[in-house]
């Protein structure tokens, strides 16, 4: 046993298509601690699910991919289907946006807890497994545990058949948890419900989670380390302190920037205008050089790697992260000049991309 429980290395990426070939992620790196949370956060589109999927083993047959994601020291690229479906049973859990995705409506939410028990502790007795079902709907939350245990999926709340999945995933005792936008769907307070359900698996179950969301103030509470993403790539990444007091990639600052203030008097908020670019033919350079205040020539021609941006472990990609020190959102966002004819002529090599309805 190592510290490390997950680690992906250089994961690339491709979907090869009728307009050419879509590169989705390319070169996405991280190594997740035994019991740490990661959240990974990037406008729709950036890769995030693509990477998640890629883990797991279930992108389609289609997909390029390059790289390495060993879980356990185990190399999960390039296994065997039925070694690959021993894994995401017992060592990785996957929450998915919409619960359904997850759950068979056709059975009662505690036999579908209760299955997952059994089919891990051979041993156990039916008796048994339905008493720890309802145990484990009480700990994620679910009002009235012995009652729900004989509810279908379709009597229940979209909130409440989220914390039945957090249940089953428990079930399994995981060694790492993968939320793709599990609250995404959700309003605010059940929001709140099912991050709190995320905080009961992982601490009963010691496992790590990444915590995969398009909304950077979802991370702050639930989650050690943040990994921004942008185009398919890891553009900062560091600790929740670093990615919210010292950011040193400007789209970081965008996304900060959006977030309502409650420590300001008027809430001002500085959205970042503009989409992503198309994953289909990016130009050379910074992918985020159209939507960027501190633009210039140098970022049209070579796209910036990852570096060390200040404290241990911060990285970011900017050529001029270091003109990031002590600034905040607002005075990037609304006053840096950014160069205009730079800016004209990447528009014109990048397409942007027009966001795909109902894709978060
Ligand atoms: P996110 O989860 O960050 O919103 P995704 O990882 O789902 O983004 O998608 C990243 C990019 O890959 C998008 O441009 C998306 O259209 C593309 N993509 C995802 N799946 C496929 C596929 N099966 N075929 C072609 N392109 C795909
Ligand atoms: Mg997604």
């Amino acid at each position: 046993m190592t510290d490390t429980v997950l680690e992906v290395a250089d994961l690339a990426v491709e979907f090869p298509t009728e307009d050419g070939t879509v590169r989705a992620v390319r070169g996405v790196g991280y190594r997740l601690g035994r019991g740490e949370a990661l959240g990974i956060v990037g406008e729709s589109g950036s890769g995030k699910s693509v990477t998640a999927l890629a883990v797991m083993g279930l992108l389609p047959a289609t997909a390029r991919i390059r790289g390495s994601v060993r879980f356990d020291g185990e190399e999960l690229l390039g296994l065997s289907d039925a070694r690959l479906s021993e894994v995401r049973g017992k060592g990785i859990a996957m929450v998915f946006q919409d619960p359904m995705t997850s759950l068979n409506p056709v059975y009662a939410v505690g036999y579908q807890i209760a299955e997952t028990l059994l089919r891990h502790n051979p041993g156990m007795k039916a008796r048994a497994a339905r008493e720890r079902a309802i145990e484990l709907l009480g700990a994620v939350g679910i009002p009235s545990p012995e009652r729900r245990v004989d509810a279908y999926p379709h009597e229940m709340s979209g909130g409440m058949r989220q914390r039945v999945v957090i249940a089953i995933a428990m079930a399994n005792d995981p060694d790492v948890i993968i939320a793709d936008e599990p609250t995404t769907a959700l309003d605010v307070t059940v929001q709140a419900q099912v991050l709190d359900a995320l905080e009961t698996a992982r601490a009963e179950t010691g496992a790590a989670l990444v915590l995969i969301t398009h909304d950077l103030g979802v991370v702050a509470g639930h989650t050690d380390r943040v990994a921004v993403m942008y185009a398919g790539r890891m553009v900062e990444t560091g600790s929740v302190e670093d990615i919210f007091y010292t950011p040193r990639m400007p789209y970081t600052l965008g996304l900060l920037g959006s977030l309502p203030r409650l420590d300001r008097e008027e809430a001002r908020l500085t959205p970042i205008t503009g989409s992503p670019p198309s994953l289909l033919h990016l130009p050379p350079g910074c992918p985020f050089t159209p939507r960027c205040p501190l633009a210039r020539d140098a970022c049209l021609s070579a796209e910036p790697p990852l570096r060390p941006a200040g404290a241990e472990g911060h990285l970011s990609a900017c050529h001029f992260s270091e003109e990031l020190v002590g600034t905040g959102a607002e005075e990037v966002f609304e006053t840096a000049g950014a160069d205009s004819e730079a800016l004209a002529r990447f528009a014109d090599a990048a397409p942007l991309n027009t966001p795909e309805e109902g894709t978060v």
